[in-house]
């Protein structure tokens, strides 16, 4: 495929968010050449909703949350993962596809994979003996564990309502945590972990946008603190809100999420208009084409994922128990 061809391929996508042909042509090499490799190595390229748009729609074979991509990268026939996005997403597409070579492009953190480790479950568990532990699946292989289940944002309710008992440790979100705990009757104990993101946002942001647009429908995601989430119409996970502005019949929204996700929704449904504010991911942007190239070409040894053998074994029973809980009526 030609320079051309592949600009006004790119074009077609990211017109939507903004960009120029001449914002396309730039990229156009570097695009070209990802998607040759992916092919030649058997590879599939999976980007979290919060990467930028020229991953997204560039290169990128799948878009959404990370519980969900690992599931689909595990049900592909392929030999390579090459997962743009967290260190602790890789950890979950590596825990679920053990036989295949996973790839970060770039060794990002998380505020909220990194408020905890393996350690700090253990004292926990010390502390509070009859308590079972939830952990998001925000956290990293290690943590997940020494945890007895994981959760997502979309069925945390769900999981921490079947657990057998009464008392529960949620780690290591506090502020859904807080969210959580006026749906459920257990006894919940928080770890005072955030995310850097949704922390930021403040009811009176909400206020704001919607004294300038009554019209707008305004979507939160779980991990913001309860005084933002009980001024917004909706709040749920990446997907669930995903989901809510294609249903909707209104076409005006504001996100209180990372920017991805509106970068998404004016890119998929141009009908509908993304209103009012958004917070960037430090983490999540750090990732560029030119990392994705190197895991390609020249990986380093920090972008292959590797889990030790005994971590890997818990860390998947922590995974498999959640999908099991999920299924009970
Ligand atoms: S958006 Fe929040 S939870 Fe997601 S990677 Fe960034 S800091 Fe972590």
């Amino acid at each position: 495929m030609d320079l051309r061809i592949e600009s006004e391929r790119l074009f077609k996508r990211l017109s939507k968010v903004g960009w120029t042909i001449e914002d396309c042509s730039l990229i156009a090499p570097m695009t070209l050449e990802i998607n040759m490799l992916k092919k030649e190595q058997d590879a599939i390229i999976l980007s979290h909703s919060y990467q930028s748009p020229d991953i997204m729609y560039g290169v990128a074979d799948y878009i959404g949350d990370s519980y969900g991509l690992s599931i689909i990268a595990s049900e592909k026939k392929c030999r390579k993962i090459v997962f743009c996005s967290v260190h602790f997403m890789g950890e979950t597409a590596k825990l679920l596809s053990p036989e295949k070579e996973v790839l970060v492009p770039s060794i990002q953190g998380c505020s909220l994979a990194e408020s905890i480790t393996a350690e700090d479950v253990k004292m926990l568990r010390k502390k509070h003996p009859k308590a079972g532990v939830v952990c998001y699946v925000n956290t990293s292989a290690a943590v997940k564990a020494e945890s007895d289940v994981c959760c997502t944002s979309s069925n945390v309710i769900k999981i921490v309502e079947a657990m057998p008992q009464k008392d529960i440790i949620f780690i290591p979100d506090a502020l859904m945590g807080k969210n959580m705990m006026s749906m459920t009757s257990k006894n919940i104990m928080l770890w005072e972990g955030t995310c850097i993101v949704h922390d930021k946002f403040s009811p009176e942001t909400v206020h704001e946008v919607r004294r300038m647009y009554p019209k707008a429908k305004i979507l939160a995601h779980t991990e913001c603190a309860p005084d933002v989430i009980k001024e917004v119409d909706m709040a749920g996970s990446t997907s669930q809100m995903l989901k809510y502005v294609k249903e909707s019949a209104e076409n005006e929204f504001m996100l209180v999420t990372e920017c991805g996700l509106g970068d998404r929704v004016r890119a998929e449904n141009p009908d509908k208009k993304v209103v009012g504010t958004c917070n960037l991911c430090p983490y999540m942007k750090g990732i560029m084409l030119k990392d994705i190239l190197t895991a390609l070409k020249r990986p380093r040894k920090e972008q292959v994922i590797t889990i030790p053998e005994s971590i890997a074994k818990k860390a998947k029973a922590t995974l498999v128990r959640m999908f099991e809980l999920e299924q009970i009526k």
